[in-house]
C-alpha cells in the first residue's frame, strides 16, 4: 500500500510546483477579473449590462499594464545600460588628425555600441577613431653574462709590457 502513498505525494509536489509556478498570473488574473467584475457591477446599477462593461475593462487592465511594464522595462534597461557604461574607464589618448595629422589628446569611454569621433583643433576637421588590438609576445630574459671578466681575458696584456 505504500507504492500509491509516495504516487500520491509526487502528484502533490507536482501541484505545489505547478501552483507557486503560476502563482503569479493566478494572483494577476484573479485581481484583473475582480476589478472588472466591480466595473461591470458599477455599470448594472447604472441599468447598463454587465458583459461589455466587463470585458471592456479587462481589455483596458490588460493595455494599460502591458504599456506600464514595457515602459518600466525600458526604463530598467536604461538604468543597467548607464551603469555599465559607468563601470567603463574612460581611455585618454593622443591621436593622430586624419586630414592635419596634427597630435589631438582625446578622451572616450570604449562603448562597443557607441561611435568614438573627435574634432580636430587644429584644422577642426571630424575624425572616427577606430580601436585596434594588437597583441606581442612577452620575451624571457637572456641571462646576463660577465662581461668584465671576458673583456679581460680578451685583452693581449704583453703588448704593453713591451
Ligand atoms: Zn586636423
Amino acid at each position: 500500500m505504500s507504492f500509491p502513498r509516495t504516487n500520491d505525494k509526487l502528484v502533490l509536489m507536482k501541484l505545489i510546483k505547478y501552483f507557486l509556478f503560476y502563482k503569479d498570473f493566478f494572483k494577476s488574473t484573479i485581481i484583473v477579473l475582480t476589478n472588472s467584475g466591480l466595473v461591470g457591477l458599477a455599470f448594472t446599477l447604472l441599468d447598463k449590462p454587465f458583459c461589455p462593461a466587463f470585458i471592456l475593462a479587462t481589455c483596458t487592465q490588460y493595455l494599460a499594464f502591458g504599456v506600464l511594464v514595457s515602459i518600466v522595462s525600458q526604463y530598467l534597461q536604461s538604468k543597467v545600460r548607464l551603469a555599465e557604461l559607468d563601470s567603463l574607464e574612460p581611455l585618454s589618448t593622443i591621436l593622430q588628425c586624419a586630414s592635419c595629422t596634427t597630435p589631438n589628446v582625446t578622451t572616450f569611454v570604449p562603448d562597443q555600441q557607441e561611435r568614438v569621433e573627435f574634432v580636430c583643433d587644429k584644422c577642426e576637421g571630424k575624425n572616427v577613431v577606430s580601436i585596434n588590438f594588437t597583441v606581442a609576445r612577452v620575451t624571457e630574459f637572456i641571462e646576463p653574462i660577465q662581461v668584465s671578466q671576458n673583456i679581460g681575458n680578451m685583452i693581449p696584456t704583453q703588448q704593453f709590457k713591451n
